[in-house]
């Protein structure tokens, strides 16, 4: 099975897309991790991507569509969680799954309010540990003991491209370059678009209950 998560930065991807793999047993493959960990490790492909990252930039697609087919090749059941993000790795991806005549099984859309990516964004926080890798918020999902992880108690840090600049930046890339693939995978039948608003009561077992039902229906 193949799962895509689509959305703006901030819009839950990562959060509800740990939830999915949980339950149906996937393989979280999220490029800003991967890349998140090159960089710690210093590593030349971290180096290079370093230089987009922060600027609110995208790794160019050859290095991100590699790095991904890589994985790709060594892993099952997958959930993409930050890519595709532009037509051609969306075109890529399409090739290589027909090439191994496997299909993604849903397209899963997290739909949230300019206004609501900023506050969510900037004052995200994330565990320091890679292995873990789990997202609060320290007004809309605080972790129960401030700047520890719930999940496996180290310490809360915040992203380096979560700066208000980087944010914007980031934003104007989206609707730039991400936003497209929602009418390319409405073509091919398998987009599902959950909204999202912070304000109503859609909290994060709301949408996850949201992204599940839609896998069962896609299951069918
Ligand atoms: P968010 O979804 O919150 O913006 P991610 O952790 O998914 O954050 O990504 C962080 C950064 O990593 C992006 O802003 C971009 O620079 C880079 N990145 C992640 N995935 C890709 C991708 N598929 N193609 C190009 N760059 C990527
Ligand atoms: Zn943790």
């Amino acid at each position: 099975m193949y799962i895509i998560m689509l959305g703006a930065p901030g819009s839950g991807k990562g959060t509800i897309g740990k939830e999915i793999c949980k339950k149906y047993n996937l393989t979280h493959l999220s490029t800003g991790d991967i890349f998140r960990d090159e960089i710690k490790r210093d590593t030349d492909l971290g180096k290079k991507a370093n230089e987009y990252i922060s600027n609110g930039n995208l790794v160019p697609d050859d290095i991100t569509i590699s790095m991904v087919e890589d994985k790709l090749m060594e892993l099952g059941d997958v959930l993409l969680d930050g890519f595709p993000r532009t037509i051609n790795q969306a075109e890529s991806l399409k090739k290589f799954l027909n090439q191994k005549e496997k299909s993604v099984t849903a397209v899963i859309n997290l739909c949230i309010p300019d206004e609501d990516i900023i506050k969510r964004t900037s004052s995200r926080v994330i565990c320091s540990n890679k292995e873990c890798g789990a997202t609060f918020n320290t007004i809309f999902m605080p972790p129960k003991v401030e700047g520890i992880c719930d999940v496996c108690g180290s310490k809360l840090i915040v992203r380096d491209d979560d700066k208000p600049e980087t944010i914007k930046e980031r934003l104007n890339v989206y609707y730039k370059n991400t936003e497209p693939l929602i009418s390319f995978y409405k073509k091919e039948g398998i987009l599902e678009t959950i909204d999202i608003d912070i304000y109503s009561n859609t909290t994060k077992e709301d949408t996850t209950e949201k992204a599940f039902q839609i896998i069962e229906r896609r299951l069918k």
